[in-house]
């Protein structure tokens, strides 16, 4: 990792903001920030924020949701977290709590405003984003997402050929949760998922 970089993750990794001066509640819990960013990864993970397993953990992904995300990736548990090929930077670095049903929170308001363009600043390397689920794409992809998830998916060929910045491809959250919309859209798997490995077989070897 680079120098500032590094430093930059160290100020992250002491972030108390939404314990300090959170916008609302304060996170129920010490912060626990869970990221992985490179200096050196072609391909970003964006995804959502962490579950109760990686905020135990402290390890993105080390749950059922990563073990379906390597599956659509096509990448092994030691390519995924080999910091050289992937960079992992979430919309919230801290487990956001759960609701009063069990679900897990939306990632902290407070995390991207406060952190995320300068992580990006220093990631200039980064060929290809993948979105992972609607916070990510509001931020990655912005004014050229659709106005449902399901439709900004679908639509990933014009995301895709977006002129502007590095390559983005918007996915759905590879929760438990998500099945029934797996199911529902069979072209998923069908049209997107081979195109994705493909151009992760390129970018990682
Ligand atoms: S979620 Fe982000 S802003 Fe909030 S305490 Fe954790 S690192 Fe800081």
């Amino acid at each position: 990792m680079s120098e500032p970089l590094e430093r930059l993750t160290a100020r992250v990794r002491a972030c108390r903001i939404c314990v300090d001066q959170p916008l609302g509640r304060p996170l129920p819990h010490e912060p626990r920030p869970v990221l992985r960013p490179s200096a050196d990864a072609r391909i970003l993970l964006a995804s959502q924020a962490p579950g109760t397993k990686v905020h135990i953990s402290g390890m993105p992904f080390t749950d059922a949701s990563g073990d379906r995300l390597r599956s659509w990736l096509g990448v092994s548990s030691e390519e995924f977290y080999d910091t050289e090929k992937f960079a992992i930077v979430p919309m919230g670095f801290c487990f956001p709590g759960q609701d009063a049903k069990g679900g897990d929170l939306p990632p902290r308001r407070e995390c991207a405003p406060a952190w995320r363009a300068q992580l990006m600043a220093l990631m200039p390397q980064i060929e290809l984003v993948l979105t992972i689920g609607s916070y990510a794409q509001a931020w990655h992809i912005g004014t050229t997402r659709a106005a449902s998830l399901t439709d900004t998916v679908r639509d990933w060929r014009t995301v895709w050929d977006a002129p502007a910045g590095p390559k983005v491809l918007p996915l759905p959250h590879p929760s438990w949760r998500n099945t029934g919309w797996l199911k529902k859209n069979p072209w998923f798997e069908m049209d997107l998922l081979p195109f994705l490995r493909s151009e992760i077989r390129y970018r990682i070897g």
